[in-house]
């Protein structure tokens, strides 16, 4: 999917004063690094431009909050022409007065450059406010900022703002809103989740990317935190459990599942069990400064118990992992790959999920959709090269 066109892919940047907080946000959702580890980061002191091996494969360039516009030398046009999103982080606990200077000039000389530009405010580390002072600095910022891109007769901009944490899932909700936004095929993948919930009886389904635990689509039912934030455990539970188990914690396709199940590995069996949701704030123990790690690392190598490699290994198409969690509650958790970045996972009561035929088939016809859509990308791209070259 993504190893083509690498140029035309959408670009996140990620900008903000020193000691904002950007390496760590780097580090926390693409590198999986623990929040608790960044506290000895070195500052950003140089353009860090990241490639990232995801669904959309963006670059995180990481900016030292000196940079100079005015400068000359600095070329405005190559940093922002290509830019999907300009992400700008303002530490909320620190006078955010120089940060809003610096981010009315940057959004000045972005949009000047690049009128498509999404400017992404993050209103970083807000784990240490309070609620109320959480809604009066987001008020304070927000309008400040569009006042005096007002003044400056930008009142087009596209601005949006986020209260930010590396300390729980508000950083990687705050992302899948950015990286949905670059997603030209998004109506379709919500239009084909909404079809599948429907006809299966799901409550909510997410599509997520499994490298940084961004969700890039889910259907148009409302997104409370409580599903996602469950859901993204449960990637890290899959691969924790994997990276222990191997072999017998991931059915790698249906009949190895079956198979799991009656060589009497109890050991997963029990831990589907235990797996009550409960901590659906805390942060999982991750496995430290582990690089980026692949889904079908953790799904397909049913062959290869344990191996974490950096680069995804596809032994077989018809290898589709899919992994099942029957929470205390009711409540089924249905994980299926879905390439090689994506994988789907579903919420829904157990009673449906007796009828798991038919949900298997939903998924599947789900999977051949999301397949043809991006198929027709690709026909349609080479036929406008095609064209180009004659
Ligand atoms: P950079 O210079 O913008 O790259 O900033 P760093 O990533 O080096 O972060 C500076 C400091 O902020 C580090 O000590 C981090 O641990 C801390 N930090 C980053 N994100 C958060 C957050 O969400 N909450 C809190 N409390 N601290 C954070």
């Amino acid at each position: 999917l993504a190893d083509e066109d690498r140029e035309s892919r959408p670009r996140l940047m990620l900008m903000g004063l020193r000691r904002s907080g950007k390496s760590s946000i780097q580090r926390v959702v693409f590198h999986k690094m623990s929040p608790t580890e960044t506290l000895f980061l070195e500052s950003t002191s140089k353009i860090n431009k990241d490639n990232i091996h995801s669904f959309i494969d963006f670059q995180v360039w990481d900016f030292p909050g000196q940079m100079d516009f005015f400068d000359p030398t600095f070329d405005t046009t190559a940093i922002f022409g290509e830019v999907g999103a300009l992400v700008f982080v303002i530490d909320s606990q620190d006078d955010y007065m120089e940060a809003l200077a610096r981010l009315h000039s940057t959004v000045v000389a972005a949009y000047r450059v690049n009128p498509n530009i999404t400017f992404e405010v993050f209103i970083h580390k807000v784990d240490g406010l309070s609620e109320d002072y959480k809604i009066d600095t987001q008020r304070d910022i927000q309008q400040t900022t569009t006042d005096e891109l007002a003044d400056a007769g930008l009142e087009n901009v596209q601005l949006a703002f986020y209260l930010t944490s590396i300390y729980d899932h508000s950083i990687f909700e705050a992302f899948s809103k950015v990286i949905q936004k670059l997603i030209p095929q998004l109506p379709t993948l919500e239009n084909l989740l909404n079809i599948l919930c429907a006809n299966s009886g799901i409550e909510k389904a997410f599509l997520f990317d499994v490298i940084s635990k961004i969700y890039i689509a889910t259907d148009s039912s409302p997104v409370d935190s409580q599903s996602y934030e469950i859901c993204s455990d449960m990637i890290d539970v899959i691969i924790d459990i994997s990276s222990i188990y191997g072999r017998a914690a991931i059915g790698a396709k249906s009949e190895g599942y079956l198979e799991d199940q009656q060589d009497g590995h109890d050991d997963w069996t029990q831990q589907q069990d235990d797996y009550d949701g409960s901590n659906g704030n805390s942060q999982h123990p991750r496995q430290g400064t582990q690089d980026s790690r692949p889904p079908s690392a953790l799904v397909s190598n049913s062959s290869r118990a344990g191996s974490l490699n950096n680069h995804p290994v596809r032994t077989s198409d018809n290898h589709e992992a899919f992994s099942v969690i029957k929470m205390g509650n009711g409540t089924v958790l249905y994980l299926r790959e879905v390439n090689k970045y994506l994988a789907l996972i579903c919420l829904l009561r157990a009673e449906t999920f007796e009828k798991q035929g038919l949900i298997d088939y939903n998924v599947h016809c789900f999977k051949e959709a999301m397949d043809q859509v991006f198929e027709l990308k690709r026909a349609e791209r080479t036929r406008r090269e095609m064209e180009a070259n004659q």
